[in-house]
């Protein structure tokens, strides 16, 4: 009650936090140019126009963040020496809906230098890396991004990414499922042409599990998720060593003596919590899974129901791939100063639509971060709008991604000449 009483007489100055601010804004574009792309003449320096990004001026800074990326792929760049400038994917015209970062264009680069064709756009509002995306529009990609897209632009470039005069992709590779979802929605007769889909996430595979007892799969959809190469390294290295930098960046939270609840102990939940626990937080588990929740305690986990420990936990994440994980009444009765995100992929763990409502406040407190204002006083810390902390307020591990794209490459032949 205490903590309620001096968050309702003195709530933070936000000028006091321009300090912090400025810190953060590596990862941010700071540019004040409120322009939306959409709006903007696009060009790159060869006269092409067929992208649409924040500002292709920040290409050569990309194309750095790129090399950079390179160092630590080296499988795919090992994939483009063998291939030895012969063009084994020629004919392969790809549509892309993934986190368009320095990684995914070493990988749309390998696409491209093996003979494919790409068109991208970015799975997630928040995790455009702008920089690279100028990079790859500079470099000729048809790239439809930019961090901070509102949800009407993400489906624009979606759109744009798929509806061009003249071409077909033959295949999708998605993650997340909104592109597959977009493309039966609005274009299904380009399923005639399109060989295949090739999905990265948990989150869309089970989408696609939908469609295919709908009957309505009607074409080969490969499972990356599944490969072991995916799962038991990007969900759970890439987490392990992303989740205190996201909550770090944003929050320059300390962990230590920090009682946390993680929601699901699946791949990326092992990692948050083993991350939490080496930095010497208390890290409570929820989960419906027996196994999973047996592994939890065996690994040294408080086993506990959300409701349990919802008041005095100081932080909480998600991890499931579920929907409304975190409900209004949890967030109802978390105490003052809770950081809530989810790492999951989707933005419907955490019910954050019930916290839009006229006797709460929001407040934009740094990029990517609000404080939710209760009429007490009380204040919760959402971050990314519920939407995947690591890749939308930090950057990854190189390495473990290399990995999952080197297993993307070989489905791109699989899907459209069926080898
Ligand atoms: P997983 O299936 O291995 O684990 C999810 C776990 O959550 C399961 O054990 C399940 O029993 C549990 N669960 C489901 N509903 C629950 C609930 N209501 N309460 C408690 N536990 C619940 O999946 P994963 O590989 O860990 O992936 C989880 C999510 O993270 C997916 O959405 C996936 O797409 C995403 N993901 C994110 C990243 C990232 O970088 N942030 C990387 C990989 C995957």
């Amino acid at each position: 009650l205490k903590a309620h009483v001096v968050a309702r007489v003195c709530p933070p100055d936000p000028s006091s936090l321009s300090c912090s601010l400025s810190l953060a804004a590596s990862y941010t574009d700071s540019s004040d140019d409120e322009t939306s792309p959409r709006d903007k003449q696009q060009k790159n320096s060869k006269g092409s126009g067929d992208f649409c990004i924040k500002n292709i001026k920040q290409a050569d800074f990309g194309r750095r963040e790129i090399e950079i990326a390179e160092q630590e792929m080296p499988a795919l760049m090992a994939l483009r020496k063998r291939a030895q400038g012969e063009k084994p994917l020629a004919g392969a015209k790809v549509v892309g809906c993934t986190h368009i970062t320095a990684q995914t264009a070493v990988l749309m680069e390998t696409l491209s230098a093996l003979g494919a064709q790409c068109r991208w756009a970015a799975c997630n509002i928040y995790s455009t890396q702008n920089e690279v995306a100028a990079a790859l529009a500079e470099g000729g990609f048809s790239v439809f991004a930019w961090k901070g897209e509102s949800e009407d632009d993400f489906w624009w470039c979606i759109d744009r990414c798929v509806n061009l005069e003249g071409w077909q992709p033959n295949m999708i590779l998605d993650d997340g499922g909104d592109l597959t979802h977009w493309v039966y929605k609005k274009y299904p007769n380009m399923f005639k042409k399109i060989k295949g889909i090739v999905e990265e996430s948990v989150t869309g595979v089970h989408r696609l599990y939908q469609l295919s007892k709908a009957g309505k799969l009607c074409v080969p959809a490969m499972n990356v998720n599944d490969s072991v190469t995916k799962q038991k390294f990007d969900n759970l290295y890439c987490c392990r060593e992303s989740i205190l930098d996201g909550l770090k960046r944003t929050t320059d939270v300390m962990f230590g003596g920090k009682q946390v609840v993680v929601c699901g102990y699946g791949e990326v939940g092992k990692g948050c919590c083993a991350a939490l626990k080496a930095m010497g937080s208390i890290v409570y588990v929820t989960e419906i899974d027996p196994i999973c929740a047996l592994q939890a305690c065996m690994d040294g986990f408080r086993l506990v129901k959300l409701n349990e420990v919802i008041r005095q936990v100081d932080i909480v994440i998600t991890c499931t791939g579920n929907k409304n994980v975190v409900v209004r009444e949890y967030l109802d009765r978390m105490k003052n100063g809770c950081i809530v995100c989810n790492m999951g992929h989707s933005n419907t763990e955490i019910d954050v639509a019930s916290l839009r409502t006229p006797e709460l406040t929001w407040e934009r407190v740094r990029s990517q971060v609000d404080h939710v204002i209760w009429p007490d006083g009380k204040r919760i810390v959402l971050l990314a709008e519920g939407r995947l902390l690591n890749l939308s307020c930090s950057t990854v591990p190189t390495f473990v991604l290399s990995i999952t794209a080197t297993t993307q490459v070989p489905c791109v032949p699989v899907c459209v000449w069926d080898l």
